[in-house]
């Protein structure tokens, strides 16, 4: 992992809790208040609906809150979007624009997901920008090619703080991950590739690992170079899994 950078580590709740589920946060704040303090800043992106209730909660415990999805516009006749405002409004400073669930589900395009995270920079929001090839990509020997484009059509220009996030799709909720040497060599690429198109300010851009991200793997994935920190869906449901990832750091 680099140092110098801050580390992150966001939990992506995706379609998946209830008022019930803000416990896990009470529990996360409870083993976060007695162990060290973590070395990376910690973020939970629930649904929409817990947001501001989980905001407030975990702020105190210095858990960061994030939206999983945001409109391009400020506000207007779109119904059942979010704005990046709305969310920054309910409390959150992050939100993750682009995951693979989003490109596959609802068609997204690098160039909306570019729209989105600039609606979110304009919002104050720091957006984590999803990016990751396809298993037949990767079998094809294309996967630094794919995500690189998708870096070039999603991530804007002249941004203050964005956060990437390499998600392979085929590790997504499979329990599969890539070898340490392909990490690396992605992310590696990554790097090049912000500091090339953005300069120094990509240099300081935090490129994440998602795909089946859990406490059995995190410590080896998070020693990779130029693995700033993860984004973790199922093992971030439960305080004690996404604990001892957060421990990992
Ligand atoms: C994700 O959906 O962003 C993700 C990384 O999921 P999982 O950790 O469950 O593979």
């Amino acid at each position: 992992m680099t140092t110098e950078i801050t580390p992150l580590i966001a939990g992506n709740w995706k379609m998946n809790g209830t008022s019930a589920s803000l416990a896990e946060i009470a529990r996360l704040a409870e083993l976060m208040a007695q162990g060290e303090a973590p070395r990376c800043t910690v973020v939970i992106c629930p649904p929409a609906t817990l947001l501001a209730q989980l905001a407030g909660q975990a702020s105190a415990a210095g858990i960061v809150s994030g939206g999983q999805d945001c409109h391009t516009a400020a506000n207007g006749a779109h119904t059942g979007d979010i704005s990046a405002a709305m969310l920054a409004d309910a409390g959150a400073q992050y939100v993750i624009v682009g995951h693979s669930e989003r490109r596959t589900n609802h068609g997204e395009t690098d160039a909306l997901i570019q729209q989105k995270a600039s609606a979110a920079l304009s919002a104050g929001l720091v957006p984590i920008i999803c990016v990751g090839e396809t298993e037949a990509e990767r079998d094809a020997g294309r996967a630094i090619d794919v995500v690189t484009t998708q870096l070039s059509g999603s991530v804007p220009s002249g941004f203050a703080s964005v956060v990437i996030a390499y998600e392979p799709v085929w590790a997504i909720g499979t329990g599969r991950t890539p070898l340490a040497s392909d990490i690396a060599e992605m992310h590696n690429a990554i790097r090049s590739h912000l500091v090339a198109r953005h300069g120094v300010v990509g240099s300081g851009v935090r490129i994440l690992y998602g795909g089946s991200m859990k406490p059995s793997n995190a410590r080896d994935i998070l020693r990779i170079e130029n693995v700033n920190g993860g984004l973790v869906g199922g093992a971030s449901l439960l305080a004690n899994d996404f604990y001892t990832i957060i421990s990992a750091v």
